[in-house]
C-alpha cells in the first residue's frame, strides 16, 4: 500500500516513569509511515483525496504534549488508535517514538518502541428468536456503531428463518454485517458479549432460544483456532440463515481456507439440501 512518512517529528513533552521526567520533559522523536491509497490524489492533484501531512504533525505534536504517561508504549498504542480515528483515509499506520534522552546511565543514541496498527474488515452475523427480535437486533448494531473503534458499513435485510440445530423453539430474525475495527479479534468477541449480555442473553441449552446471538465470520482473511474462539466460523457453510444475508453483502468474498466465494457456499448448500429433499421423498 501507498505510504506517506514523517520522520523524526521533534516533540518536547513530558513522559516517562520518573518524576523528574513528567517534571522537566525531555525531547522525543516520532516515526509514522501512514498506510493510504495515493492513487486518487496522484491523478487530481488535489489535497481534499489525500491526508494533510502538516495536520497528522500537529496532531501527533498536540498529542504527545496534552498527555502523559509513564509508557512510550502507552503513548505510541494511545496515539496509533487517536490517528486512525481522525483521519478518515488512513488504513494503517506503523509509529515508532524515540527517546533519546532516556535516563540510562551508558552511551547509547536511542530506545525507541515501534507498532503496527490498522483498521480491520469484519464480518458478523446476528440473530434473535425472543421476544422484540428487531428491536435486540437494532440496538445491538446500534452500540456496535456507537463503540469508538468499530464502524458498521453496511448490513443486510432481515431474513425470517427456522430454528436450526434440532432445539424446539421459536422462529428467528437472522442477518449479516459488515465492520471495520481497531479491535483484536478476542477484544471484539468479549464486546460482542457484552452486547448479548445487555440484551439479556442467558445461555442455557447449546443452540437455545435466544434474545440476541452475535457470531463473528470472518476477521480479515485470518485463520484462526483456539479454545474460545474459531475464525472463520466453523459451521457457516452449512447455514442458509447466514450464507443468504452475507450473499446480499459480499457474495464475492472468499473463504480463506476454500477460497471459495460466498455465492458459491451458498449455491453448494442449496444443491446439497436439494439433493438430500429429493433422497428424502
Ligand atoms: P454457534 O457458534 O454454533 O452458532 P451459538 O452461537 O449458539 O453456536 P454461543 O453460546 O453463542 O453459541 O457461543 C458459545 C461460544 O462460542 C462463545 O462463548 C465463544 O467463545 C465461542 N466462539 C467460537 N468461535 C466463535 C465465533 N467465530 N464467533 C462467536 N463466538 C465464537
Ligand atoms: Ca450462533
Ligand atoms: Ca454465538
Amino acid at each position: 500500500m501507498d505510504q506517506i512518512r514523517i520522520d523524526n517529528l521533534c516533540v518536547f513533552a513530558h513522559h516517562g516513569v520518573f518524576d523528574f521526567e513528567t517534571r522537566q520533559g525531555q525531547n522525543f522523536y516520532v516515526n509514522a509511515v501512514l498506510y493510504t491509497d495515493l492513487h486518487k490524489a496522484g491523478t487530481s492533484d488535489n489535497l481534499q483525496d489525500s491526508t494533510n501531512y502538516g495536520e497528522v504533525c500537529e496532531f501527533i505534536n498536540e498529542f504527545m504534549t496534552t498527555n502523559t504517561y509513564q509508557l512510550i508504549e502507552t503513548a505510541a498504542e494511545q496515539m496509533a488508535k487517536a490517528i486512525l480515528l481522525q483521519f478518515p483515509l488512513v488504513e494503517g499506520i506503523t509509529l515508532e517514538i524515540k527517546k533519546p534522552s532516556a535516563p540510562i546511565n551508558l552511551p547509547f543514541e536511542s530506545v525507541s518502541v515501534r507498532i503496527e496498527r490498522s483498521w480491520h474488515d469484519g464480518y458478523l452475523s446476528f440473530g434473535s428468536n425472543m421476544g422484540e427480535r428487531e428491536k435486540y437486533i437494532r440496538e445491538g448494531l446500534k452500540k456496535l456503531e456507537e463503540h469508538d473503534s468499530c464502524k458498521l458499513l453496511e448490513c443486510s435485510k432481515l431474513l425470517w428463518t427456522k430454528p436450526y440445530g434440532g432445539v424446539e423453539q421459536d422462529d428467528f430474525l437472522n442477518g449479516a454485517c459488515r465492520i471495520k475495527t481497531l479491535l483484536t479479534p478476542q477484544e471484539l468477541l468479549s464486546l460482542l458479549h457484552e452486547i448479548e449480555q445487555e440484551a439479556g442473553r442467558e445461555r442455557k441449552i447449546h443452540w437455545g432460544p435466544r434474545t440476541l446471538d452475535l457470531d463473528i465470520l470472518f476477521y480479515d482473511d485470518r485463520i484462526l483456532e483456539s479454545q474460545d474462539l474459531t475464525i472463520p466460523h466453523p459451521d457457516m457453510g452449512n447455514r442458509l440463515f447466514v450464507l443468504e444475508p452475507m450473499n446480499e453483502i459480499a457474495p464475492f468474498k472468499h473463504h480463506p481456507v476454500t477460497g471459495l466465494t460466498i455465492r458459491q457456499m451458498l449455491e453448494k448448500l442449496k444443491h446439497r439440501q436439494d439433493r438430500k429433499l429429493a433422497g428424502d421423498k
